[in-house]
């Protein structure tokens, strides 16, 4: 349940309510001023809210004076088992500091770091890692992975409530998906602090994003989770915020920029939309407005189920159309598509206004209907999506209330032929 309690890191509210926080973590070494500032520079171009920089070295803490001063968002200090760097690091003004109660030391440190983060109103993450979880839970751990896992964060929490410091946020981090949702719904029951999702390791681009989408998805669409990480093996840390955002939005908590849609393209593609899909995508990025902007492969089914985006285009092998909320704006040559479409998402930026010409509007609405004359016979799957969809409407009224789902008629042949496909209702 989302937690009751927040923290201020920076001037950036985690928890309580807030929206779901970005953060990433740079992979410089953070001595390294000038590689580290560019990074930072980087994510928070690409929407991190925070970010966190690994303290390892006294030479690190140092640095972190600077970067805090420079930084245009705030600066998390990752500690791991040297307390007197988790103190030097609040003492360098670091907004908010990483540390896991359970390898910095004893609880006798983890207290003198909690009256230094009190007096400096610095807040503390608390980290539980499965890698790392205390010697009494690890029997526990072989049994029970996710009990061991919260009930490691609890005593830490604990602790920290017994000496009287509550400005902190939790994390409890595994390599393994289910795990990391099963503990943090868990924990979300059993304590009311803020909790940073992520999960531990998740791999490359590819593979990472998709166990985080899975992994922290579920977790907030249950609206747990006040702040995320995604963590993949890249140096380009940027990435790990756009994969962050992509999930967000995906889940409608947060809106940053344009929305792309693109269809899966079949048989009927007359171009190379893999290209202009990656053009698209990677020109939208330099703008803010939430647009929805929609690319379809070919025109067969009309704007159908994109009618909704604010632009959009559709394409055949020569000719393409320009549309917005489901009108046709105009037609254009194939190779002029892109750049048009953007001098229209561009005249919207500049005056909040779609300009139609209806001259070109009639030209294109022309051009489209032709389109679907010449291929009205054709089953696309958008159509047959709509059919089946139209179908199981009109059987779901026509059935008594008694009768489930699970009951209702198959579709026949002619609504949705099993020729070619991967099944048969024979
Ligand atoms: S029929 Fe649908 S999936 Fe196939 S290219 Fe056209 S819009 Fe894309």
């Amino acid at each position: 349940m989302a937690s009751k309690r927040h923290v201020n890191v920076g001037g950036v509210q985690i928890g309580g309510g807030a929206p779901v926080i970005v953060q990433t973590m740079t992979k410089t070494e953070t001595a390294n001023l000038s590689a580290t500032m560019a990074q930072i520079r980087k994510v928070s171009d690409a929407g991190a809210d925070v970010v966190r920089v690994a303290v390892p070295r006294e030479k690190d803490v140092e640095a972190l004076k600077t970067i805090v001063a420079d930084s245009p968002i705030p600066i998390i200090a990752d500690i791991h088992f040297n307390h007197t760097l988790a103190l030097k690091a609040i003492d360098a003004g670091a907004h908010c500091v990483r540390l896991n109660p359970g390898n910095i030391g004893g609880p006798d440190k983890v207290a003198e770091v909690a009256v230094r983060a009190r007096a400096a109103g610095t807040p503390l993450r608390i980290g539980v890692n499965s890698g790392s979880l205390p010697k009494h839970l690890h029997t526990l751990e072989r049994d029970n992975p996710v009990e061991a896992l919260v009930g490691a964060a609890v005593e830490f929490v604990e602790l920290m409530e017994r000496l009287d410091f509550t400005d902190f946020k939790v994390s409890i981090k595994s390599t393994s998906v289910p795990n990391t949702i099963a503990a943090n719904r868990l924990l979300s029951q059993r304590i009311e602090y803020p909790l940073h999702l992520g999960i531990t390791e998740a791999g490359t681009k590819w593979s990472g994003s998709i166990k985080s989408a899975v992994g922290l998805g579920t977790l907030l669409a249950d609206g747990i989770g006040d702040t995320i990480r995604i963590s993949l093996s890249t140096f380009h840390a940027e990435e790990e915020v756009k994969v962050a955002w992509e999930i967000l939005k995906a889940l409608k908590l947060r809106e940053r920029g344009p929305v792309l849609i693109a269809c899966p393209t079949c048989g009927r593609l007359q171009f190379d939309m893999d290209t202009v899909v990656a053009d698209i995508e990677r020109r939208l990025e330099d703008y803010e407005d939430p647009i929805e902007v929609a690319v379809l492969g070919c025109a067969v089914n009309g704007i159908g189920e994109a009618s909704h985006a604010d632009f959009g285009i559709t394409g055949a092998k020569n000719e393409g159309l320009i549309f917005s909320r489901g009108k046709p704006l105009r037609k254009v040559p194939q190779d002029r598509l892109v750049d048009e479409l953007f001098k229209e998402i561009d005249a919207y930026a500049k005056t909040r206004r779609i300009v139609v010409d209806d001259k070109h509007q009639a030209e294109g609405a022309e051009w489209l209907a032709r389109i679907e004359a010449e291929n009205a016979g054709d089953l696309t799957p958008e159509r047959l999506a709509a059919l089946e969809k139209a179908k199981q409407a009109e059987e779901a009224q026509a059935l008594p209330a008694s009768i489930s789902p699970s009951e209702r008629i198959l579709l026949d042949e002619t609504a949705s032929p099993t020729d070619g496909r991967r099944f048969t209702r024979a």
